[in-house]
This record gives C-alpha cells, sequence and structure tokens, in this order.
C-alpha cells in the first residue's frame, strides 16, 4: 500500500492525476502519520463497527478506518478523486465510496442497506467550511450511531467542547449536549496538513445519548428558542423570544418565573437543565 503521508508519494498522485487542491471544498489532506491511527482508534473503528467516513481526500483516513472497521463507507463530494482512491485503496474490500454532498445523503437510508448487524460510528477530518452543518445535520436526524469523531478547526472544537451556561457556549454546545456528550480528544497542529491551513486543529468525539430527549413537539421549540437565543445572545431571551419568536411576553416572563430565572437572562448564562425546563413551561402555556 501506497504510504499517503509521505510527501514524495503525495506529489507523485498530484502530479499524476493533475490534481489541485480545492481551497472552497476544505481540502487540506492530512500527512502526519500519527494522526489518522489514532482517530480511527479513539473512533470506534474495531470489527464490531461499521464506519461512515466524510470526505476522503486521497484516502488516508479512509484507509487506517478499512484496517481496524468491519466495513467503511465514505462519502466525498469530488469526483476528481474517484480514480486516485481507486488506486490508493485499491488493497481493501471493505470500503465504499458514495460520490455525492454529504448533505444531500439519506444517511438511514444508507444506515440501514450498508451496516446490517453492525454498530455504527461517523469518523472525518471534516471539510471546515460546513463543520457546524454537517454535525447538526448528522444529530437532529437521530442517526442509529454511537459516535461522531471528527477533526475541526481548534476554535470549533472550543466551542463544541465549552460547557453549557458559559460565555463560550453556542447554539452547536447545546446541540450536542443535547443529544450526547462531548470531549476533546488531542490537538493537531496546521503542519500536519497538506496544504497548511491558517489555524490548527483538534479531535473531539461526540458520543450520542438519546436518553434524556423532549418530546417531539418541545424538542422543536426547545431548539427554535436555543437558535433564536444564541443569533442575539448579547440581547436579553425575553427581548429575542418576544420580538424575534414572536412570543407572547407574560408566558415568557411567568416561564421565567417557573424556572426561578431572572428576567434580563441571556441564552448564554442558561444550563441544560434550565434550557430545557424552559421550553417545557413555555410549551405547556402555549
Ligand atoms: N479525509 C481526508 C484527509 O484527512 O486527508 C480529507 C479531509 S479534507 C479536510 C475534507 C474532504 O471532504 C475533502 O476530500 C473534500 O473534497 C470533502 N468534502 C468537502 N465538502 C464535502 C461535502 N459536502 N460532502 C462530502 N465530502 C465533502
Amino acid at each position: 500500500m501506497k504510504n499517503l503521508t509521505n510527501i514524495g508519494v503525495v506529489k507523485e498522485i498530484l502530479e499524476k492525476h493533475g490534481f489541485n487542491f480545492s481551497k472552497g471544498l476544505g481540502q487540506n489532506f492530512l500527512i502526519n502519520p500519527d494522526v489518522c491511527p489514532k482517530i480511527a482508534e479513539m473512533g470506534n473503528a474495531n470489527s464490531e463497527y461499521g464506519i461512515i467516513e466524510i470526505g476522503t481526500g486521497f484516502g488516508t483516513l479512509t484507509a487506517e478506518l478499512a484496517k481496524r472497521a468491519k466495513k467503511v463507507v465514505a462519502v466525498e463530494i469530488d469526483s476528481r478523486l474517484l480514480p486516485i482512491l481507486d488506486e490508493t485503496l485499491e488493497e481493501f474490500d471493505n470500503i465504499k465510496i458514495i460520490n455525492k454532498d454529504v448533505m444531500k445523503c439519506d444517511l438511514h437510508s444508507l444506515i440501514k442497506e450498508e451496516f446490517e448487524g453492525m454498530k455504527v460510528a461517523v469518523c472525518a477530518n471534516l471539510p471546515y467550511y460546513i463543520t457546524s452543518p454537517i454535525i447538526m445535520m448528522m444529530l437532529e436526524n437521530n442517526l442509529p450511531i454511537d459516535s461522531i469523531t471528527v477533526m475541526v478547526q481548534k476554535e470549533a472544537a472550543q466551542r463544541l467542547c465549552a460547557k453549557v451556561g458559559t460565555r463560550e457556549s453556542g447554539a452547536i454546545t447545546v446541540g450536542v449536549n443535547y443529544h450526547g456528550s462531548v470531549k476533546k480528544l488531542f490537538d493537531v497542529s496546521r503542519g500536519s496538513f497538506m496544504p497548511a491551513p491558517n489555524v490548527d486543529s483538534a479531535v473531539i468525539r461526540i458520543d450520542i445519548n438519546n436518553d434524556k430527549k423532549l418530546p417531539a413537539e418541545t424538542e422543536k421549540l426547545f431548539f427554535e428558542i436555543v437558535k433564536c437565543g444564541f443569533s442575539q445572545r448579547r440581547k436579553t431571551l425575553v427581548n429575542s423570544l418576544t420580538k424575534q419568536m414572536n412570543l407572547d411576553k407574560e408566558i415568557v416572563l411567568s416561564s421565567l418565573n417557573d424556572n426561578n430565572i431572572k428576567h434580563t437572562v441571556r441564552i448564554e448564562e442558561l444550563s441544560m437543565d434550565l434550557l430545557k425546563n424552559l421550553a417545557v413551561s413555555i410549551k405547556n402555556k402555549l
């Protein structure tokens, strides 16, 4: 198998296929030999698991996943990579590449068709331009997966791993903590990529836990409140909910009272439990 973390080999592939990196598609490929095995090992790639990878690049992480997992299904948007992957992943018979935008994939059907009898996890070095939408899409779709282990920009990792109820948190922090628990696994320097991006990265893992979810209608309201609150995070929550979501002021104020929350509260001050309780109170009064 080709050593895809060897710069000489990478340059040879680039030249042979006339490939040039697309900045717009977030193409920064891993060339640090230590990183992909670590992502695979810490991301549940083992014989019990089917792994969904998003964005193959030249297949560096794909190969490490395929060495360990039962099966890998990798979704890659850039068709120019397909002939390269035919060569670099030639020796594996447990990899399927789907040439598609992951945001347009029916991942429920994919899991059903490709991973019967297997546990499923997601592992990826995510394209940075679309990190949060991909993570939220996977969480909101309630996919039958155990974990999401992904490389993201360091700032995104800080936001994702912040504590809900602090200034560092955001709508995505609430989203991941609603659907599971998240932790940072390790940092990755910008020099680990080709071409090198302007920022460092980190690998995080979200362990999915769907036990503490709200009933569907309340969940919908909960996420509307979260999105509205964080889109105007410096405003008081009462202001955003009444002006932007058109919720009745009396309902919002009495729901805050029910939960002993001050009327001047901003969304970033509320813990997960208080946010959920507030959504329940408001829902009960609508
Ligand atoms: N896994 C490779 C690695 O670590 O070297 C490549 C990672 S690179 C940061 C992101 C990859 O995602 C690129 O191959 C890019 O073409 C692909 N990509 C970008 N947008 C995508 C999308 N919407 N759906 C699927 N793949 C996408």
